[in-house]
Protein backbone atom coordinates (compact mmCIF):
# COMPACT_ATOMS: atom_id res chain seq x y z
CA UNK A 1 0.00 0.00 0.00
CA UNK A 2 2.99 2.32 0.84
CA UNK A 3 4.45 1.46 -2.43
CA UNK A 4 1.57 2.34 -4.26
CA UNK A 5 0.95 5.91 -2.56
CA UNK A 6 4.81 6.53 -3.22
CA UNK A 7 4.03 5.63 -6.68
CA UNK A 8 1.43 7.88 -7.17
CA UNK A 9 3.32 10.41 -5.81
CA UNK A 10 5.89 9.89 -8.02
CA UNK A 11 3.50 9.79 -11.07
CA UNK A 12 2.54 13.07 -9.96
CA UNK A 13 5.89 14.73 -9.61
CA UNK A 14 6.82 13.19 -13.27
CA UNK A 15 3.44 14.89 -14.72
CA UNK A 16 4.22 18.34 -13.03
CA UNK A 17 8.07 18.48 -14.27
CA UNK A 18 6.81 17.43 -18.27
CA UNK A 19 4.11 19.88 -17.88
CA UNK A 20 6.43 22.33 -16.22
CA UNK A 21 9.15 21.60 -19.05
CA UNK A 22 6.81 21.58 -22.21
CA UNK A 23 5.72 25.39 -20.81
CA UNK A 24 9.35 26.22 -20.54
CA UNK A 25 10.43 25.00 -23.39
CA UNK A 26 7.06 26.06 -26.16
CA UNK A 27 5.60 28.53 -24.05
CA UNK A 28 3.51 30.64 -24.53
CA UNK A 29 0.70 27.12 -25.01
CA UNK A 30 -2.24 26.35 -23.74
CA UNK A 31 -3.70 23.15 -21.86
CA UNK A 32 -4.78 21.76 -25.06
CA UNK A 33 -1.38 21.77 -26.92
CA UNK A 34 -0.19 20.35 -23.89
CA UNK A 35 -2.24 17.46 -23.83
CA UNK A 36 -1.99 17.40 -27.65
CA UNK A 37 1.74 16.79 -27.13
CA UNK A 38 1.73 15.04 -23.66
CA UNK A 39 -0.97 12.50 -23.82
CA UNK A 40 -2.05 13.71 -20.60
CA UNK A 41 -5.40 13.57 -19.38
CA UNK A 42 -7.40 17.17 -19.02
CA UNK A 43 -7.79 16.59 -15.15
CA UNK A 44 -3.69 15.91 -14.96
CA UNK A 45 -2.67 18.58 -16.71
CA UNK A 46 -5.39 21.03 -14.94
CA UNK A 47 -4.21 20.16 -11.58
CA UNK A 48 -0.58 20.16 -12.57
CA UNK A 49 -1.11 23.46 -14.00
CA UNK A 50 -2.76 25.43 -11.04
CA UNK A 51 -0.16 23.77 -8.56
CA UNK A 52 2.78 25.40 -11.00
CA UNK A 53 0.47 28.92 -10.73
CA UNK A 54 1.01 28.63 -7.10
CA UNK A 55 4.60 27.75 -7.08
CA UNK A 56 5.08 31.04 -9.41
CA UNK A 57 6.39 28.88 -11.42
CA UNK A 58 4.06 29.60 -14.36
CA UNK A 59 1.79 32.31 -15.32
CA UNK A 60 -1.04 33.17 -17.58
CA UNK A 61 -0.42 35.98 -19.82
CA UNK A 62 -3.92 36.20 -21.68
CA UNK A 63 -6.38 34.66 -24.31
CA UNK A 64 -4.70 33.23 -28.10
CA UNK A 65 -6.41 35.34 -31.21
CA UNK A 66 -8.21 32.35 -33.10
CA UNK A 67 -10.27 32.87 -35.76
CA UNK A 68 -12.99 30.19 -34.85
CA UNK A 69 -14.11 28.88 -31.48
CA UNK A 70 -13.27 29.82 -27.89
CA UNK A 71 -9.52 31.42 -27.78
CA UNK A 72 -7.50 29.12 -25.38
CA UNK A 73 -5.43 30.85 -22.28
CA UNK A 74 -2.06 30.47 -23.17
CA UNK A 75 0.92 29.88 -20.29
CA UNK A 76 3.99 30.77 -19.93
CA UNK A 77 6.83 29.99 -18.02
CA UNK A 78 7.48 32.72 -15.03
CA UNK A 79 11.36 32.34 -14.64
CA UNK A 80 11.99 36.43 -13.33
CA UNK A 81 10.38 34.77 -9.59
CA UNK A 82 13.54 33.03 -8.83
CA UNK A 83 17.22 33.39 -9.20
CA UNK A 84 20.42 31.12 -9.23
CA UNK A 85 23.85 31.41 -8.74
CA UNK A 86 26.25 29.81 -11.18
CA UNK A 87 30.39 30.62 -10.58
CA UNK A 88 32.84 29.63 -12.77
CA UNK A 89 36.31 28.99 -11.08
CA UNK A 90 39.76 29.95 -12.47
CA UNK A 91 42.90 29.66 -11.69
CA UNK A 92 43.33 32.54 -8.90
CA UNK A 93 39.47 34.34 -9.26
CA UNK A 94 35.90 33.10 -9.88
CA UNK A 95 33.44 34.53 -11.89
CA UNK A 96 30.27 34.45 -10.11
CA UNK A 97 26.64 35.46 -11.82
CA UNK A 98 23.18 36.03 -10.68
CA UNK A 99 20.76 35.06 -13.34
CA UNK A 100 17.05 34.77 -12.96
CA UNK A 101 15.31 31.19 -14.09
CA UNK A 102 15.59 32.39 -17.71
CA UNK A 103 19.31 32.97 -17.64
CA UNK A 104 19.13 36.96 -17.80
CA UNK A 105 21.89 37.84 -15.53
CA UNK A 106 21.42 40.55 -12.74
CA UNK A 107 24.48 40.45 -12.17
CA UNK A 108 28.55 39.73 -12.34
CA UNK A 109 31.72 39.94 -9.85
CA UNK A 110 35.35 38.72 -10.35
CA UNK A 111 36.59 37.99 -7.26
CA UNK A 112 40.29 36.49 -6.15
CA UNK A 113 40.46 33.05 -5.43
CA UNK A 114 43.43 31.50 -3.12
CA UNK A 115 43.59 28.02 -3.34
CA UNK A 116 46.41 27.49 -0.72
CA UNK A 117 44.44 25.46 1.23
CA UNK A 118 40.80 24.24 1.04
CA UNK A 119 39.85 26.31 3.99
CA UNK A 120 40.44 29.28 2.08
CA UNK A 121 39.16 28.16 -1.39
CA UNK A 122 36.32 27.31 0.25
CA UNK A 123 35.66 30.47 2.24
CA UNK A 124 36.29 32.74 -1.39
CA UNK A 125 34.34 31.10 -2.85
CA UNK A 126 31.35 31.27 -0.35
CA UNK A 127 32.55 35.04 -0.07
CA UNK A 128 32.40 35.40 -3.74
CA UNK A 129 28.58 34.07 -3.32
CA UNK A 130 27.40 35.80 -0.75
CA UNK A 131 28.84 39.13 -1.71
CA UNK A 132 26.85 38.47 -5.36
CA UNK A 133 24.05 37.29 -3.68
CA UNK A 134 23.53 40.49 -1.95
CA UNK A 135 23.55 42.61 -4.15
CA UNK A 136 20.42 41.85 -6.14
CA UNK A 137 16.65 42.16 -4.71
CA UNK A 138 15.03 38.92 -4.31
CA UNK A 139 12.26 38.12 -5.91
CA UNK A 140 9.52 35.76 -4.59
CA UNK A 141 11.12 32.64 -5.08
CA UNK A 142 14.88 34.04 -3.38
CA UNK A 143 17.98 31.80 -4.46
CA UNK A 144 16.83 28.33 -5.56
CA UNK A 145 19.63 26.84 -5.90
CA UNK A 146 23.81 27.56 -7.00
CA UNK A 147 26.01 25.90 -9.43
CA UNK A 148 29.59 25.50 -9.38
CA UNK A 149 31.75 24.85 -12.62
CA UNK A 150 35.13 23.90 -12.30
CA UNK A 151 38.59 22.43 -13.80
CA UNK A 152 39.72 19.35 -12.93
CA UNK A 153 38.00 15.94 -11.56
CA UNK A 154 34.77 16.11 -9.75
CA UNK A 155 32.61 13.33 -7.95
CA UNK A 156 28.95 14.54 -9.52
CA UNK A 157 27.59 12.31 -6.26
CA UNK A 158 29.32 14.02 -3.52
CA UNK A 159 30.60 16.83 -5.41
CA UNK A 160 33.86 17.05 -4.49
CA UNK A 161 36.93 18.38 -6.51
CA UNK A 162 38.72 15.06 -6.07
CA UNK A 163 41.65 16.97 -7.78
CA UNK A 164 42.61 19.73 -10.38
CA UNK A 165 46.13 20.68 -12.08
CA UNK A 166 45.00 24.10 -11.84
CA UNK A 167 44.91 23.68 -7.90
CA UNK A 168 47.81 21.29 -7.05
CA UNK A 169 48.22 22.16 -3.34
CA UNK A 170 44.14 20.98 -3.13
CA UNK A 171 44.24 17.54 -3.15
CA UNK A 172 40.35 17.28 -2.20
CA UNK A 173 37.93 20.06 -1.66
CA UNK A 174 34.30 18.95 0.05
CA UNK A 175 32.63 21.94 -1.90
CA UNK A 176 29.15 20.79 -2.11
CA UNK A 177 28.99 19.74 1.37
CA UNK A 178 30.90 23.07 2.79
CA UNK A 179 28.65 25.52 0.64
CA UNK A 180 25.23 23.54 1.78
CA UNK A 181 26.39 24.17 4.70
CA UNK A 182 26.92 27.80 5.04
CA UNK A 183 23.61 28.81 2.48
CA UNK A 184 21.20 25.94 3.62
CA UNK A 185 20.38 25.54 -0.38
CA UNK A 186 21.13 22.65 -2.68
CA UNK A 187 24.40 23.23 -4.51
CA UNK A 188 25.87 21.29 -7.58
CA UNK A 189 28.66 20.90 -8.26
CA UNK A 190 30.18 20.14 -12.28
CA UNK A 191 33.44 19.92 -14.64
CA UNK A 192 33.38 22.96 -16.57
CA UNK A 193 33.16 21.47 -19.92
CA UNK A 194 30.46 19.39 -18.89
CA UNK A 195 28.93 22.50 -17.36
CA UNK A 196 29.03 25.00 -19.94
CA UNK A 197 27.68 22.57 -22.63
CA UNK A 198 24.33 21.38 -20.14
CA UNK A 199 23.67 25.37 -20.21
CA UNK A 200 24.20 25.81 -24.16
CA UNK A 201 21.24 22.99 -24.29
CA UNK A 202 19.32 24.82 -21.52
CA UNK A 203 19.26 28.00 -22.08
CA UNK A 204 20.67 28.07 -25.87
CA UNK A 205 17.89 25.54 -26.37
CA UNK A 206 19.93 23.05 -28.71
CA UNK A 207 17.71 19.72 -30.07
CA UNK A 208 18.02 17.70 -27.11
CA UNK A 209 17.94 15.17 -30.20
CA UNK A 210 21.47 16.24 -31.42
CA UNK A 211 24.80 15.04 -30.12
CA UNK A 212 27.42 17.56 -29.28
CA UNK A 213 30.98 17.76 -27.71
CA UNK A 214 31.99 21.24 -25.93
CA UNK A 215 35.61 22.21 -25.84
CA UNK A 216 36.64 24.43 -23.23
CA UNK A 217 39.90 25.74 -23.96
CA UNK A 218 41.62 27.56 -21.18
CA UNK A 219 45.21 26.78 -18.95
CA UNK A 220 44.09 23.21 -19.90
CA UNK A 221 41.16 21.53 -22.11
CA UNK A 222 37.98 20.82 -20.22
CA UNK A 223 35.29 18.47 -22.60
CA UNK A 224 31.42 17.77 -21.86
CA UNK A 225 29.85 15.27 -24.30
CA UNK A 226 26.09 15.53 -24.90
CA UNK A 227 24.41 12.59 -26.13
CA UNK A 228 21.11 13.20 -27.21
CA UNK A 229 19.88 15.22 -24.32
CA UNK A 230 22.43 13.26 -21.61
CA UNK A 231 25.55 14.32 -20.12
CA UNK A 232 27.99 11.48 -21.01
CA UNK A 233 29.45 10.23 -17.62
CA UNK A 234 31.70 7.59 -17.41
CA UNK A 235 31.20 4.01 -15.36
CA UNK A 236 32.50 6.39 -12.10
CA UNK A 237 30.61 9.22 -13.22
CA UNK A 238 33.55 11.32 -14.48
CA UNK A 239 33.52 13.82 -17.48
CA UNK A 240 35.68 12.61 -20.67
CA UNK A 241 38.77 14.11 -20.66
CA UNK A 242 39.70 14.98 -23.94
CA UNK A 243 42.67 17.83 -22.59
CA UNK A 244 44.47 14.40 -21.10
CA UNK A 245 44.43 12.05 -24.46
CA UNK A 246 47.40 11.43 -25.85
CA UNK A 247 48.24 13.98 -28.64
CA UNK A 248 52.00 13.12 -28.60
CA UNK A 249 53.63 9.92 -28.06
CA UNK A 250 56.62 10.57 -25.43
CA UNK A 251 55.81 13.94 -25.28
CA UNK A 252 55.76 16.60 -22.88
CA UNK A 253 55.32 15.76 -19.08
CA UNK A 254 51.30 17.05 -17.99
CA UNK A 255 50.46 18.05 -14.24
CA UNK A 256 48.32 14.43 -14.23
CA UNK A 257 51.12 12.39 -13.96
CA UNK A 258 50.68 11.26 -17.81
CA UNK A 259 52.94 12.95 -20.64
CA UNK A 260 51.83 13.97 -23.97
CA UNK A 261 48.75 15.02 -23.48
CA UNK A 262 46.67 17.15 -25.43
CA UNK A 263 46.38 20.00 -23.81
CA UNK A 264 50.35 20.43 -23.38
CA UNK A 265 50.12 21.38 -27.11
CA UNK A 266 46.47 23.10 -27.86
CA UNK A 267 45.88 25.24 -24.99
CA UNK A 268 46.03 29.05 -23.25
CA UNK A 269 49.27 27.39 -21.40
CA UNK A 270 50.46 25.99 -24.76
CA UNK A 271 50.00 29.52 -26.36
CA UNK A 272 52.04 31.09 -24.15
CA UNK A 273 54.83 28.92 -23.85
CA UNK A 274 55.06 28.88 -27.99
CA UNK A 275 54.86 32.72 -28.17
CA UNK A 276 57.87 32.88 -25.31
CA UNK A 277 59.74 30.19 -26.75
CA UNK A 278 60.33 28.23 -22.97
CA UNK A 279 58.77 25.77 -20.60
CA UNK A 280 56.87 27.48 -18.77
CA UNK A 281 55.04 24.28 -16.67
CA UNK A 282 56.97 25.21 -13.02
CA UNK A 283 55.66 29.09 -13.40
CA UNK A 284 52.73 30.36 -11.48
CA UNK A 285 49.41 29.68 -13.18
CA UNK A 286 48.11 33.29 -12.15
CA UNK A 287 51.07 34.63 -14.52
CA UNK A 288 51.00 32.23 -17.11
CA UNK A 289 46.52 32.99 -17.73
CA UNK A 290 47.77 36.66 -17.35
CA UNK A 291 50.37 36.64 -20.13
CA UNK A 292 47.96 34.28 -22.35
CA UNK A 293 45.43 37.35 -22.17
CA UNK A 294 48.28 39.37 -23.28
CA UNK A 295 48.99 37.39 -26.36
CA UNK A 296 45.52 37.39 -27.27
CA UNK A 297 45.24 40.92 -26.73
CA UNK A 298 48.53 41.39 -29.35
CA UNK A 299 46.83 39.00 -31.86
CA UNK A 300 43.86 40.67 -31.80
CA UNK A 301 45.84 44.02 -32.65
CA UNK A 302 47.38 41.72 -35.56
CA UNK A 303 50.78 41.93 -33.85
CA UNK A 304 52.85 39.00 -36.14
CA UNK A 305 54.04 36.95 -33.51
CA UNK A 306 51.41 36.84 -31.51
CA UNK A 307 49.14 35.93 -34.33
CA UNK A 308 51.37 33.06 -35.15
CA UNK A 309 51.04 31.62 -32.13
CA UNK A 310 47.46 31.92 -31.30
CA UNK A 311 47.04 30.45 -34.98
CA UNK A 312 49.07 27.30 -34.09
CA UNK A 313 47.33 26.52 -31.24
CA UNK A 314 44.39 26.84 -33.76
CA UNK A 315 46.14 24.34 -35.69
CA UNK A 316 46.68 21.93 -32.95
CA UNK A 317 43.23 21.98 -31.21
CA UNK A 318 41.90 21.37 -34.87
CA UNK A 319 44.07 18.24 -34.27
CA UNK A 320 42.56 17.11 -31.22
CA UNK A 321 39.10 17.58 -31.85
CA UNK A 322 39.53 16.06 -35.15
CA UNK A 323 40.12 12.45 -33.76
CA UNK A 324 36.89 13.31 -31.27
CA UNK A 325 35.20 13.72 -34.26
CA UNK A 326 36.41 10.53 -36.11
CA UNK A 327 35.25 8.74 -32.89
CA UNK A 328 31.87 10.49 -31.73
CA UNK A 329 30.31 12.00 -35.40
CA UNK A 330 28.77 14.72 -33.31
CA UNK A 331 26.53 17.33 -35.17
CA UNK A 332 28.33 20.21 -33.42
CA UNK A 333 31.29 20.98 -31.88
CA UNK A 334 30.97 24.03 -29.25
CA UNK A 335 34.44 25.97 -28.43
CA UNK A 336 34.79 28.06 -25.50
CA UNK A 337 37.71 30.13 -25.12
CA UNK A 338 38.83 33.76 -25.32
CA UNK A 339 41.05 32.62 -28.41
CA UNK A 340 38.27 33.40 -30.82
CA UNK A 341 37.96 36.66 -29.93
CA UNK A 342 40.98 36.86 -32.85
CA UNK A 343 38.98 36.68 -36.05
CA UNK A 344 40.98 33.86 -38.03
CA UNK A 345 40.96 31.60 -34.85
CA UNK A 346 37.60 29.79 -35.83
CA UNK A 347 38.72 29.33 -39.14
CA UNK A 348 42.21 28.04 -38.67
CA UNK A 349 40.42 25.35 -36.46
CA UNK A 350 37.66 24.30 -38.84
CA UNK A 351 40.39 23.71 -41.79
CA UNK A 352 43.18 21.44 -39.21
CA UNK A 353 39.73 19.48 -38.15
CA UNK A 354 38.87 18.93 -42.18
CA UNK A 355 42.56 18.11 -43.10
CA UNK A 356 42.37 15.75 -39.92
CA UNK A 357 38.75 13.96 -40.20
CA UNK A 358 37.42 11.03 -42.06
CA UNK A 359 35.78 11.21 -45.28
CA UNK A 360 31.85 12.52 -44.68
CA UNK A 361 32.82 13.45 -41.06
CA UNK A 362 32.22 17.18 -41.46
CA UNK A 363 28.83 16.79 -43.54
CA UNK A 364 26.29 18.18 -41.27
CA UNK A 365 28.55 19.03 -38.50
CA UNK A 366 28.27 22.58 -37.01
CA UNK A 367 31.72 24.51 -35.37
CA UNK A 368 30.33 27.03 -33.20
CA UNK A 369 31.61 29.81 -30.47
CA UNK A 370 30.26 29.07 -27.21
CA UNK A 371 26.52 30.84 -27.31
CA UNK A 372 27.14 32.20 -23.78
CA UNK A 373 31.10 33.80 -24.47
CA UNK A 374 32.65 34.02 -21.33
CA UNK A 375 29.98 33.31 -19.49
CA UNK A 376 29.33 29.93 -20.43
CA UNK A 377 30.84 28.19 -17.32
CA UNK A 378 28.72 30.30 -14.58
CA UNK A 379 25.59 29.79 -16.32
CA UNK A 380 25.76 26.44 -17.17
CA UNK A 381 26.55 25.61 -13.56
CA UNK A 382 23.46 27.96 -13.41
CA UNK A 383 21.62 25.86 -15.55
CA UNK A 384 22.20 22.67 -13.70
CA UNK A 385 20.97 24.20 -10.30
CA UNK A 386 17.58 24.74 -12.12
CA UNK A 387 17.33 21.67 -12.93
CA UNK A 388 18.21 20.18 -9.71
CA UNK A 389 15.56 22.09 -8.22
CA UNK A 390 13.13 21.20 -11.17
CA UNK A 391 14.15 17.52 -10.65
CA UNK A 392 13.07 17.68 -6.61
CA UNK A 393 9.75 19.64 -7.05
CA UNK A 394 6.59 18.55 -5.42
CA UNK A 395 3.20 18.29 -5.92
CA UNK A 396 1.60 19.60 -2.76
ZN1 LIG B 1 47.44 15.12 -18.66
Amino acid sequence: MELLTANHGLMRDINKLTVLTLIRQNGPISKAQIAQITGLNKTTITSCVEQLKQDLLIREIGFASTSQGRPPLMLQFNGKEGLVVGAALGVNFSDVIVANLEGDILCQNRIPLRAQSAELFIQDIGDAIAASMDSVAMPALGVVGIGIGCPGIVNTATGDIVRSNRYPLLPHVPLRRALEERFQRSVTVEENGNAALAGAYYFGKMSASSTSMYVHVGLGIGSGIMLQGSLYRGGLGFAPKLGHTLFAAGGKACGCGLSGCFEMYASEHSLAEHYWERDMRHEDSGDIWRLAGEIIELAVQGEAKALRSVLHIGEMLGMGIASSINLLNPDHIILGCRLNRVDSFMAVVEQSIARHVLPLRMEGLTLMPAPFGEHSVSLGAASLAIEHMFSGIKVG
